[in-house]
C-alpha cells in the first residue's frame, strides 16, 4: 500500500478466522490504521488482494456493511442526543437490530439512558461507541484502540464486554491496540506489524516462545551473592542449581519472556533493517 510514492504497507498477508479475537499491534506509523481503514472499506489500496466476509471491501454494498461493526478511534458527532434515542434511531438502519435496552445493560449504561451524549464520561462515551457498533448484530466487529483512556475498571469491564461478545455470539473481533496486556488477554492471536509488514503472528504464547529474548533466572548464592542468568532453558538451569547446591537455594526466581519483551525485540529489530523485503500490498480476510 503506498501514499503517492510512500509506500507503507510491504506485503500484508493474514488471515483472520471466524470468531477469533484477533489484535494488531504495532508502534505508531506502523500501518494499522491503513490496514484496519483498507479492510473496512474506508481506504482505497494500491495492490494486493482483500476480501472481508467473502467480498472486497471496496466493493461491498449496504449488505456486506450491515454485517460489519466498527468502533472508530474518535468521532464526536450526535453529542446533543440523548443516549437510548441515539441507540434507538442507529437501530433502525440494522434489518435485525438489538434491543436498546438491553444493549444499554450489556455495555453498562442504563443508568445513563436519558443523558445527552457530551455528558457522559470518556469510558462512558466508548461504551456506547461500542453499544453503537454492535447495535446491527455484526458478524465482523473492528475495535481501534477501544481503551485509550480508560481507567483499570472501565477497562476491565470492556474486556469483560468483548470476551462475552467473542466467546457467547461468536463476533470476530479485529482490535488495534497499544496496551499489551489487553492483547495479551482477549486475543486469540497476534499480529506485529512494523515499518508495513507483521514481523510475527500467532497466539500469545507461540509469540513469547518464538521470541529470541530468553528466560531470566535469578538467585541468592551460598555466599550470599545475588546471581542472575539468562537462559532459553530456565528448567534445566533451576536443575543444575538443585543439583550442585548444598542446601535450598535463595530467593529463586525465574521470568519467562513477556509479550512486552517480543514487541520490544521485534520494534528493535525493525529498527535495525534486519529484516528481508517483501511484495507489496496484500491483505487479510475472514
Ligand atoms: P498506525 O495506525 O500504525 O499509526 P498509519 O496507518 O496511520 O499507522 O500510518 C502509516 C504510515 O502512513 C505513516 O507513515 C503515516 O504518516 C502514513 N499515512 C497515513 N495516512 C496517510 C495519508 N492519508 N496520506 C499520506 N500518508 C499517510
Amino acid at each position: 500500500m503506498a501514499y503517492g510514492g510512500l509506500v507503507v504497507l510491504r506485503g500484508i498477508d493474514l488471515d483472520v478466522h471466524r470468531g477469533e479475537v484477533f489484535a494488531l499491534l504495532g508502534p505508531n506509523g506502523a500501518g494499522k490504521t491503513t490496514t484496519v481503514e483498507i479492510l473496512e472499506g474506508f481506504r482505497r489500496r494500491s495492490a494486493g488482494e482483500v476480501r472481508v466476509l467473502g467480498a472486497d471491501p471496496e466493493r461491498g454494498g449496504d449488505a456486506w456493511r450491515g454485517r460489519i461493526g466498527l468502533v472508530l478511534q474518535s468521532w464526536r458527532d450526535h453529542r446533543r442526543w440523548r443516549v437510548a434515542e441515539l441507540l434507538t434511531h442507529f437501530a433502525t438502519y440494522y434489518p435485525d437490530p438489538r434491543d436498546p435496552a438491553e444493549l444499554l445493560a450489556l455495555v453498562g449504561l442504563t443508568d445513563q439512558a436519558g443523558r445527552p451524549v457530551d455528558r457522559l464520561s470518556g469510558g462512558q462515551r466508548r461504551r456506547l461507541d461500542v453499544a453503537l457498533g454492535i447495535v446491527g448484530r455484526p458478524e465482523l466487529l473492528f475495535l481501534d484502540e477501544p481503551t485509550t483512556g480508560f481507567d483499570p475498571e472501565a477497562r476491565r469491564e470492556f474486556h469483560v464486554l468483548v470476551e462475552r461478545l467473542a466467546r457467547e455470539e461468536g463476533v470476530t473481533v479485529l482490535l488495534t491496540t497499544h496496551d499489551l496486556v489487553e492483547a495479551e488477554r482477549l486475543a486469540d492471536r497476534i499480529a506485529m506489524l512494523v515499518g508495513g509488514r507483521i514481523r510475527v503472528c500467532g497466539t500469545p504464547s507461540d509469540l513469547a516462545r518464538r521470541a529470541a529474548a530468553q528466560a531470566e533466572v535469578r538467585w541468592t548464592a551460598g555466599d550470599g551473592t545475588a546471581r542472575r542468568e539468562r537462559t532459553k532453558d530456565p528448567s534445566r538451569l533451576v536443575w543444575q542449581l538443585h543439583r550442585d547446591a548444598e542446601g535450598p537455594i535463595a530467593d529463586l526466581e525465574v521470568r519467562r519472556p513477556t509479550l512486552e519483551d517480543t514487541y520490544l525485540h521485534m520494534v528493535h529489530r525493525a529498527d535495525d533493517g534486519t529484516d528481508g523485503a517483501a511484495p507489496a500490498g496484500r491483505g487479510g480476510h475472514t
